[in-house]
């Protein structure tokens, strides 16, 4: 199997439709010239095109309103001039992937978890993707053999339980692909989750058919952490492509980036957040920092905004519709939150915490 299976398996009946809306969407550079833009934002997005592969399904340039030129739909498909403004600081490998990685297309920086990338390309590019380097330099798809030395990596390590599926965009593979990649997983024994993170049920939502949650299927319990940044990503599709997913014994969570001029409001994330839970069975997981990858300066908002954010956000929404803001560190920090944190200080064996309220309370510890 060669990467140019990625998107591409001929195969009839239901699947028709998601190759079609490959097919009807923006695959080249040049394909942008069919879209509603004004002579010189067309050429300022050729242009921009140059930093980062362009790429979006007919569905999701569906849910662009063109006559708004901020469009939070727009904002996270259509190149930007911006991007061409490297600021000083942003790093090609924003979270330390590749120091991490001990053998081609696995990254191991936690004992219990590894990070597997069976393709580097997507459905959909995103304008802020953090891995957009790897994308473009290495950039392949899906070959059995590519994958071996990271199997055997796995089957080596005994403290490995879980198996994150990432990219690129795992669920850009066909359905035999991944079936092949979860059956070589499960085999290995101390392997007890696979994890899958795509921005395909968003994208590309006619791309969850049967055939695709039935070849996840197995003795492997599932986990698909999807990727919504916006409430009007939500749709019927969506719902729909969720409901399968949900039905196939698939454990769902989401993972946002805060994107200036996106999500970067707090009714907007309040709106997300909810319409996750109660729409979709998605269970809102982590609001991340907007990584240093290249050109994104201006999506980025202040550590101190997105604690605003998170703080109003929890007052707003029930637990269960809360994701924890975190930031990925570089060099491999991890990821760890950002708060808001309720703790003012502590005197011994009593704490100051500031309640949902906002007042501090004096916490004093009773331990036996
Ligand atoms: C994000 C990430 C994970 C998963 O972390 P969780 O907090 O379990 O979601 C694992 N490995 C690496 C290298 C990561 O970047
Ligand atoms: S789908 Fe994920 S990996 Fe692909 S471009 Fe978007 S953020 Fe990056």
């Amino acid at each position: 199997m060669t990467s140019d299976t990625d998107l591409k398996e001929a195969a009839p009946g239901a699947d028709a439709a998601w190759q079609d809306d490959m097919r009807a969407g923006v695959r080249h550079v040049r394909d942008l010239a069919a879209l509603p833009l004004s002579p010189a934002e067309r050429a300022a997005a050729q242009q921009a095109a140059a930093a980062h592969k362009v790429r979006a399904p007919k569905a999701y340039l569906d849910l662009i309103d063109w006559d708004d030129p901020n469009d939070p739909i727009r904002a996270q498909v259509i190149p930007s001039p911006d991007e061409l403004i490297t600021a000083e600081g942003e790093l090609g490998d924003p979270i330390g992937d590749h120091a991490f990685s001990p053998v081609p297309r696995l990254t191991h920086r936690h004992a219990d978890r590894v990070l597997l990338f069976p393709t580097y390309q997507c459905a959909v590019y995103c304008r802020f993707c953090f891995r957009k380097e790897s994308l473009t330099s290495i950039g392949r798809g899906y070959t059995r053999e590519a994958l071996e030395p990271a199997l055997a990596y796995i089957a080596q390590h005994s403290e490995i339980r879980e198996v994150i599926l990432t990219g690129g965009d795992p669920l850009s593979l066909p359905d035999n692909a991944l079936a092949e990649i979860r059956a070589r997983i499960e085999a290995i024994p101390h392997v007890r989750l696979l994890r899958i993170h795509t921005r395909v049920p968003v994208a590309l939502p006619s791309r969850i058919t049967s055939g695709l949650t039935a070849s996840l299927q197995g003795r492997l319990m599932v986990t698909v952490v999807t990727h919504f940044n916006h409430p009007r990503e939500i749709t019927p599709d969506t719902e729909t492509a969720c409901r399968t997913m949900r039905q196939a014994g698939f454990v769902l969570l989401n993972q946002s980036v805060l994107l200036k001029g996106v999500n970067d409001k707090v009714d907007v994330l309040e709106e997300l957040c909810r319409e996750l839970m109660y729409r979709l069975g998605v269970k809102p997981y982590y609001l991340h920092h907007g990584d240093l990858a290249p050109g994104m300066a201006h999506r980025r908002t202040t550590i101190a905004e997105g604690q605003a954010l998170a703080a109003e956000l929890r007052k707003r929404v029930s637990g269960i519709c809360n994701p924890t803001y975190v930031i990925d560190l570089p060099d491999g920090g991890g990821k760890v939150p950002l708060g808001p944190s309720h703790i003012e200080g502590r005197d011994n064996e009593t704490w100051r915490i500031r309640g949902q309220d906002g007042k501090v309370r004096a916490y004093r510890e009773v331990v036996a």
